[in-house]
């Protein structure tokens, strides 16, 4: 078996685990912020009737990735849209993108529905309560989500690391290897499974999780205010300690130990605790280019009218409107690229397109989470009636009202 971690990296003494419970319980209480999901959690438990979609479930997939200010407004319109699993599993995914539509990573969305359907249709309409079953069962569910909705909803007594509890825990226990390692994260769980409180489980998650987004936050931590101070190895280090000039014990002999900072980036004493967490660097994001056609059209009461189409089903943006837009090869010369826009386009109207006819508009850039993209934006205005190829992907005229109503992607609003 392999050795276990050196004791600085440990919670090993009972007494401390405690205390550090009691400290920080007793901050949440007083500090907590009053987040909408929070309302709801007492009530998602044991009620009569259909059952009610765990608040902490729908909050916690829209919290991956984006930030509380922009959640809470989308979290509202869902819960008052599809308040219990039934009436989720009955929304078509038309809806969920409308619904979603801004909040970026769609198939959150998608994937959130999916585990409601089959809630209702393969487990008779019974939320699973373990965080092991909900992890198993339920797509879209992983290990920190499914500790989240066991803990906070239904009261299990199981740890949970996101961002903010990686951060809080290797500055409590000075773990300097890169916090996104497997040996890293296994021991943050770990750690995680032996702090929490045993009977208020969700509310000392959400304390930790709390902490880290309010205190001990990425640049600069407000240690002074922390409740746990006393137990953060980072703090007194940082307080009392130079990093020794060579290994010592209590170091665990750099370079050995799997937990500590690499011996070539030691503790870095400008950075004071901020040195942890430490993570591998990023790999930049890759470069795309689209070709995307604003199609104009007089409707119907001479109000213009826009063309979108609809993305395939799986991948990126799955299922969500866009204007008609064509991938390009990278460097291509402008007017290489205007014209396989033109060809592009020439299949969806079935006529001839010509590239000259083409509005170069200008360029628009969008980052997610690993492309960068950038919009080639042309525009084109259509004088009589186009006949769009059925047997194309589905497609339809809006105004510019229906347009920002559509499951369109920020992207897309941008352009
Ligand atoms: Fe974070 Fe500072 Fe608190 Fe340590 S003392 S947990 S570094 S805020």
């Amino acid at each position: 078996a392999p050795a276990p971690p050196p004791a600085r990296h440990l919670f090993s003494d009972p007494a401390e685990v405690e205390a550090l419970r009691r400290n920080l319980l007793a901050w949440y209480d007083r500090c907590k912020r009053d987040l909408p999901w929070r309302a709801l959690v007492r009530g998602d438990i044991g009620k009569q009737g259909p059952a009610l979609l765990p608040a902490v479930w729908v909050s916690e997939i829209m919290l991956q990735q984006t930030q509380v200010a922009t959640v809470i407004d989308y979290y509202t319109r869902w819960m008052q849209k599809w308040p219990t699993l039934q009436a989720l599993a009955q929304a078509s995914l038309e809806e969920v993108n409308e619904l979603w539509a801004g909040l970026g990573y769609y198939s959150r969305g998608k994937r959130l529905q999916e585990a409601a359907r089959k809630v209702v249709s393969e487990l008779a309409g019974r939320m699973p309560r373990r965080a092991e079953e909900l992890q198993k069962l339920l797509p879209g569910v992983g290990r920190y989500t499914a500790g989240a909705i066991a803990s906070i909803s239904y009261g299990q007594a199981t740890g949970v690391v996101d961002g903010n509890v990686i951060r809080v825990l290797c500055r409590l226990r000075c773990i300097g290897a890169d916090s996104s390692s497997p040996a890293v994260i296994d021991h943050l769980w770990d750690m995680a499974n032996v702090l929490v409180d045993r009977s208020r489980p969700g509310d000392f998650n959400q304390a930790l999780m709390e902490l880290g987004a309010t205190v001990c936050v990425p640049k600069s931590p407000l240690c002074g205010e922390c409740p746990v101070k006393q137990h953060c190895q980072a703090w007194r280090r940082n307080l009392f300690g130079k990093a020794p000039p060579v290994p010592d014990v209590e170091d665990c002999g750099v370079g050995d130990c799997p937990l500590c900072p690499p011996a070539t980036e030691p503790w870095d004493s400008s950075l004071g605790v901020t040195n942890f967490p430490r993570k591998a660097a990023k790999k930049p994001p890759r470069a795309m280019r689209t070709a995307t056609c604003v199609l104009e059209r007089r409707g119907c009461h001479g109000a213009p009218e826009y063309l979108i189409v609809q993305r395939p089903s799986s991948g990126l943006l799955a299922g969500l409107w866009e204007f008609p837009s064509v991938p390009l090869a990278q460097d291509l010369q402008e007017e290489k690229e205007r014209e396989e826009l033109a060809d592009h386009l020439q299949a969806w109207m079935g006529q001839p397109v010509a590239a000259k006819g083409l509005q170069f508009i200008g360029e628009v850039i969008h980052i997610f989470s690993h492309i960068h993209q950038t919009y080639v934006v042309y525009s084109l205005h259509l004088d009589g009636d186009v006949t769009l190829d059925p047997a194309l992907s589905p497609s339809r005229w809006v105004t510019e009202h229906e347009f920002h109503a559509s499951a369109v992607s920020t992207a897309m609003k941008k352009v």
